[in-house]
């Protein structure tokens, strides 16, 4: 049973973005990229699949710039066996990446796709869904546990107010969420033999893909900057502003 797993290069989280004196986009210069979070939640859940015998093989697969190769070497120190990189320096938006897998979905028949919920530059949580009404595949989004047993995956999903399972047949595509699990650490020797796996790179032509943009960013902002606070002499004079400045009492 294989296991296909993408794996988005992103800004890493912890980066402060700025964005561009244009107002074109987001600044990229020197700034450091990772893995997209819930990707790694993506490869950590495949990689146990495949550690309780579920699963036979683990397969990253990354589109976008030849960095990627990066991303996918993380992944497969996390555990997957090869990656695959779909390169091209193109802007792929979410349409565009959903028909690159899709490409790979009809070869490499893989039984599950586990993708992350959303990549944290564009926020932009379509790239399974499309995926999966391309491939015509059921779909569970927000994954907090994935059950596999046979022909079927349990999927538990937080909703509001508590918790739904959903039973899909295989193939399916699945999205992870925060508590679904911890990805490990990545170790030395782990990154050592990640190296010497396979990786092999395709062009978004040879897969029959037209990457094209579809959608224009107009324009990024940065949120409006937030008033300075004041401070009160006492009780009274903090009722006295919530009720007649703020008037919220
Ligand atoms: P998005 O729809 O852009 O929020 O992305 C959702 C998920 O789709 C990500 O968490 C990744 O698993 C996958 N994904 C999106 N873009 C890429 C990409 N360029 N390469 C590989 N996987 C991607």
């Amino acid at each position: 049973m294989k296991i296909i797993v993408p794996v988005k290069r992103v800004v890493d989280y912890n980066v402060k973005v700025r964005v561009r004196s244009d107002g074109a986009g987001v600044d990229l210069g020197n700034v450091k990229m990772s893995m997209n979070p819930f990707d790694e939640i993506a490869v950590e859940e495949a990689v146990r699949l495949k550690e309780k015998g579920v699963a036979t093989e683990v397969v990253a697969v990354s589109c976008g710039a030849a960095q990627c190769q990066e991303t996918l070497r993380t992944a497969m120190a996390i555990g997957a066996d090869r990656g695959i990189l779909v390169q091209t320096d193109a802007e792929l938006q979410p349409l565009a990446v959903a028909k690159l897998l899709k490409a790979l979905v009809d070869r490499e028949q893989p039984s599950l796709i586990i993708l992350g919920k959303q990549a944290i530059d564009d926020d932009a949580n379509q790239t399974a869904q499309m995926l999966a009404a391309l491939a015509e595949l059921p779909q569970a989004t927000f994954a907090s546990k994935v059950d596999l047993a046979g022909d079927r995956v349990d999927v538990t999903r937080e909703v509001d107010g508590g918790l739904e399972t959903l039973s899909l047949s295989i193939p399916a595509v699945i999205t992870t969420d925060l508590r679904l699990n911890e990805p490990r650490y990545v170790t030395l020797p782990n990154i050592m033999k990640a190296k010497k796996k396979p990786l092999d790179t395709v062009k978004p032509g040879d897969l029959g893909v037209d990457v094209a943009p579809r959608l224009k960013t107009l324009k990024v902002a940065e949120p409006a900057g937030r008033k300075a606070g004041v401070k009160v002499a006492d009780v009274a004079a903090l009722v006295e502003k919530l009720k007649n400045e703020a008037k919220v009492i």
